[in-house]
């Protein structure tokens, strides 16, 4: 048998143990759950452990996508306070290379005003002072809110703070049914667990499928759907520290448009473009080409410095149809009762940024379904360090 939570409390069933997973099973465990999270392979193997590890502000977002931009610049302030271990709080540069970014400069400004973001406006001058290897030629710069996380990190400090309140992670546990009544209802799942090459079922009250990019297979198996888009991107690092903050560029969202620092390396990213199975995902090199050229573009010693590697993960992007450039980075959070199937909830789309208010809106739905009055306590709950995942059994199956 699992080893799962045997009492009382409403038990929930967490699919995927990405950023979106180990965030929720903090709030709905401090809310009250018996929260079991089952993960196919280990935590942040999905898109979560495959990003820029950008903490936004919001300057990305806050002309097209304002929405985003605003839970963005609300979360980056509580992730700093919370999770203080992961993050490297270095800022952030919007740099105008042509004059049409100098045009978008002043959407831009409005913006962020609008979303409540900080910036300044800087001369080229002043920008190549904070940052002497930027392009040169750039003609003015903003500065903003933005870090760097370690995602790994990031993902093992939820997940290490939810275990301490009792959530019970199974890593390499992939859910391959889900149990239904004859009503509809959806009641329980069923689980292999890839090390004993054993199926189990389970049963639950409720079952959130966070998923990602992922997301539809999961509701297939409830005969329902769910309006995710997969929507790869690739990244590419270099061997040197060419700057010290994030360097964006002062344009609408586009390929190549954020160079992030991290420990000893720079990267960039990223592309959006179509892939029908999300599992296998190629790294195009033209993709990699346009890469190598937008970060020399922002840098120039990009072009001397050594790649070190390039990958590929998809976004959980919501919406069945639109160019996936265009496509809003707010969340969604579905409940399939309306669908026919009571009992599952999906949770999608989102930056990693956002994670914890994913969680708590999510939180908030489960516990309006399952009869629970506990508010959130994550916004001011500073995280254990990511190292106490690792102390004791990792995997609870
Ligand atoms: C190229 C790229 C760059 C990005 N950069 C940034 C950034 O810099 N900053 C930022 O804030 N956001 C960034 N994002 C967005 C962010 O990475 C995602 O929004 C976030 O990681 C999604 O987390 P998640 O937990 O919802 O999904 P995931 O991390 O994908 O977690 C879902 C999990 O479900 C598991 N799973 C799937 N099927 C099953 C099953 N049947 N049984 C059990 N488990 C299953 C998967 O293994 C996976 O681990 C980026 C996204 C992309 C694609």
């Amino acid at each position: 048998m699992p080893n799962q939570s045997m009492n009382s409390k409403p038990r929930a069933a967490i699919i995927g143990g990405g950023f979106t997973g180990c965030a929720l099973a903090l709030d709905l465990q401090m809310r009250g759950c018996a929260v079991d999270v089952y993960e196919r392979g280990d935590i942040a193997s999905g898109t979560s452990g495959r990003t820029h590890g950008l903490l936004h502000s919001g300057g990305r977002y806050c002309v097209e996508d304002v929405e985003a931009g605003r839970e963005c610049i609300q979360e980056n302030r509580i992730l700093r306070r919370i999770a203080k271990q992961c993050i490297e709080f270095n800022g952030g540069l919007f740099i105008a290379l042509t004059d049409s970014d100098v045009a978008y400069g002043d959407r831009f400004a409005l913006g962020a005003a609008d979303c409540g973001i900080e910036v300044e406006e800087l001369t080229s001058v002043q920008a190549l002072k904070l940052e002497p290897n930027l392009n040169p030629t750039l003609l003015k710069a903003f500065t903003v809110p933005d870090g760097s996380f370690d995602p790994l990190r990031l993902a093992l400090a939820f997940a290490a703070t939810a275990r301490r309140y009792g959530a019970v992670f199974h890593p390499y546990c992939e859910i391959t049914h889900l149990v239904r009544r004859e009503d509809g209802q959806v009641t329980g799942l069923e689980f292999l667990n890839r090390h004993e090459d054993r199926a189990y079922p389970v049963q639950a009250d409720i079952i959130i499928n966070a998923t990602g990019a992922w997301a539809g297979d999961i509701t297939a198996m409830a005969q329902v759907d769910v309006p995710v888009r997969p929507t790869p991107g690739v990244m590419v690092a270099y061997n040197q520290r060419l700057v010290q903050r994030v360097i964006n560029r002062l344009c609408i969202p586009d390929d190549g448009d954020i160079l992030v620092p991290q420990r000893r390396m720079v990267l960039i990213g990223t592309t959006s473009f179509e892939h029908g199975d999300v599992n296998y995902i190629p790294v195009y090199e033209e993709q990699i080409e346009l890469m190598h050229k937008r970060a020399a573009e922002l840098v120039p010693a990009v072009a001397q410095a050594r790649m070190r590697g390039a990958w590929m993960s998809a976004r959980p992007l919501i919406a069945a149809q639109g160019d996936a450039r265009s496509l809003s980075r707010t969340f969604e959070c579905i409940d399939h009762a309306d669908q026919g199937a009571p009992g599952l909830i999906t949770i999608t789309g989102g930056k990693a940024t956002t994670c914890r208010l994913m969680a708590e809106k999510t939180a908030d739905l489960v516990c309006e379904k399952l009869g629970i009055s506990a508010k959130c306590q994550t916004r001011d709950l500073e995280l254990v360090s990511y190292r106490q995942y690792y102390q004791g059994s990792r995997s609870e199956s």
